[in-house]
């Protein structure tokens, strides 16, 4: 994993106050954990690091919807633009989406559904980036692991934006790593609480009302 950002467990984050919050979110959130401008700045970092590693080769990027999305389409953005702009050398991209679902409330339910996905087929002897919003027990990354190997990709490495330190965590560490973030359930920038929340430009933590109003 190449230097991933640590986020302390003593970090208290940024008062809501100092950044823009919709309204209809105000009352159900602690503190902004990530502002979006560092998440931007740190996502380019990350193509940077990828454009380096893969190459020449092309790359088949699959993004694991729906909380990956945003993570997603930023990293392929900067990915591209570095294709635009290296002339010496370019990645060609393609790109592929699998829908996965493992949690409900703040709490992972510990079966994961595959619950839509294209043909795999398109992986048999690429190299493939599986570009993920959050790694917390490990357990939906290893589902989707051994997933695509049946498969028989070239390689498969993981960008994950988050990475909890979990108490429960099968020891899963991605390749790429935006930021390892306290054992604090986060919404904002695509990731959700039963689907709330997706719409937050920032990745903040949710606080006791959030959570009792969204939980089902
Ligand atoms: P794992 O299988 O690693 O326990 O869980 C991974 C999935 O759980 C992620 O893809 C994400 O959907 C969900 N998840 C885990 N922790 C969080 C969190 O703090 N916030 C949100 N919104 N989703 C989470």
């Amino acid at each position: 994993m190449t230097n991933c950002i640590k986020i302390e467990d003593s970090y208290q984050g940024y008062s809501l106050d100092s950044f823009c919050i919709p309204k209809h979110y105000e009352d159900d959130l602690e503190s902004v954990l990530i502002p979006y401008g560092v998440i931007h700045d740190r996502i380019e970092r990350i193509a940077k690091d990828i454009f380096t590693d893969f190459g020449k080769e092309p790359l088949v990027a699959i993004c694991v919807l729906k909380g990956g999305y945003k993570f997603y389409t930023d990293l392929i953005d900067k990915i591209n633009s570095l294709n635009r702009n290296q002339g010496e050398r370019s990645v060609p991209l393609s790109v592929d989406f699998i829908r996965l679902r493992s949690y409900q409330n703040d709490k992972s339910v510990g079966t994961i559904e595959v619950i839509g996905g294209d043909n795999m087929e398109s992986v048999k002897g690429k190299n493939v980036l599986v570009v993920e919003d959050i790694i917390d027990t490990g357990r939906t990354m290893m589902k989707l692991l051994g997933l695509l190997e049946e498969f028989q990709p070239k390689c498969v490495k993981v960008a994950s934006l988050l990475l909890k330190r979990q108490p429960a965590s099968n020891g899963y560490i991605p390749e790429y790593c935006g930021f390892e973030i306290p054992d604090k359930f986060v919404v904002g920038y695509a990731l959700d609480f039963n689907e709330r929340f997706r719409d937050l430009h920032h990745i903040c933590v949710v606080n006791n009302n959030g959570i009792n109003k969204y939980k089902v």
